[in-house]
Formats: C-alpha cells, structure tokens, sequence
C-alpha cells in the first residue's frame, strides 16, 4: 500500500500513520520528522529549513523533495509506506508523482482527514510529541500512560510549531498551500475523505475501511 495523509496540522493524522504502519508492515515517513531530525543535528538542510519551521512557514519545495526522494529509495518501501505530511504543495505532488514513475509504482489512495477549525485549534494546544520516538500525545485525548512521559520513557514536550501563536499561522498556510491537493487528488480519483472527529480508535476503523483490501497484503 502506498498511501498520503493530508489534512491540516492537529487533525491526527500522525498517530494515525503511525497506527497503520505497525499494523501493516509499512514505514511511517513523516516528513516534519524528518526536517526537525536534520535541524536538531545540524546538516546544512537542517539549518536552512530551521527558521522556516520556527516561524510556521513551509519549507520550500526543493528542500522536502530531495529528501523525500533519498527516504523512498530506502529498501523498508518496497512493500509500500504512508507519507505524513507531503505532498503539501501542487509541486511536491507533481514531483512525488515523478519519483514513483520513475519506480513504475503509483500512489493507491490519498486519505484526507476533514475537522472543523475550532476542533483543530484545541487539538493542537493540547499536543505533547516525544523528541526520541516521534509518538504524539493530547492531554486530554489521548493521554500518555505517565503524565509528560511517553510510553517509551523519553520526557514529552510541546513543540515550538505548536504553540498558540504558530498555530494560527500554520493553518493560514495550510489552506493556502495544502488545500488545492484535495481537488488535486479528487481529479485523478485517489481521493477518500476520512471523518477525523472522535477518538483516535473511531477515527482507525474510518482508516482501515477507507483502503482497499487488495492494498492489504492479505
Ligand atoms: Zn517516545
């Protein structure tokens, strides 16, 4: 299964990679991992995006692509992956576009998570990521099992991006950049909408039903 999961910042679609990749078999590549990986080590990509997502701004097309390039030529995709967080812009759908030609491979479904923005905006104040195993917690939602510790033992914390003032920005930027890649999607009929109201497990049965069985593997 080849999956993308679009949708706004906050709307859950991280835990939910992250739930089908267990699951499946398939790597979880979640592209702000991966940048916030690379600024927190210092590479020259990491130093050049770091002020971008310091100021919730995207981070231009050429930057993700190559790495979302590398990352999928990894030997873990030949089964299939789920994408977390690109394509966001018209460009970075052309170019994934390009790259799976190349592998004479193609996408199966885009999975857009839909909530309303006053539902978005308290599920993002309320985030809590952990630094070493990338899991996502919401205090109220989906609590870990020890207060500001992740199941894993690394401290919680609440990442930059999220806070209230970014927030706003974040979203602005989403429905002028990321928007157009539902009509996008829906004209190459890849496209399912996914209610992402409710508890996560509601939300991962809306998931399951959502891919076709033959992605599957049996
Ligand atoms: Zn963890």
């Amino acid at each position: 299964m080849r999956l993308i999961f679009l949708g706004a910042p906050g709307v859950g679609k991280g835990t939910q990679a992250a739930r089908l990749s267990k699951l499946h078999g398939v790597p979880h590549i979640a592209t702000g991992d991966m940048l916030r990986s690379a600024v927190a080590r210092k590479t020259p990509a990491g130093l050049a995006v770091k002020s971008y997502l310091d100021e919730g701004r995207l981070v231009p097309d050429s930057v993700v692509i190559d790495i979302v390039r590398e990352r999928l030529d990894e030997a873990d995709t030949r089964a299939g992956f789920v994408l977390d967080g690109f394509p966001r812009t018209v460009g970075q759908a052309n170019a994934l576009a390009d790259v799976l030609i190349k592998k004479k491979s193609e996408l199966t479904r885009a999975l857009f998570f839909s909530l309303d923005e006053s539902a978005l905006v308290e599920r993002i104040a309320g985030r809590q990521s952990c630094p070493a195993c990338s899991a996502v917690y919401h205090l109220v939602h989906y609590p870990p099992k020890r207060k500001g510790v992740c199941d894993c033992g690394a401290m919680l914390i609440h990442r930059k991006d999220d806070a209230p003032e970014t927030v706003k920005s974040r979203l602005a930027v989403y429905h002028n950049e990321t928007a157009p890649l539902i009509q996008y999607y829906q004209a190459k009929n890849l496209l399912i909408q996914v209610d992402a109201a409710g508890t996560p497990e509601m939300v991962a049965s809306r998931v399951e039903a959502a891919i076709p069985a033959s992605a599957c593997g049996g």
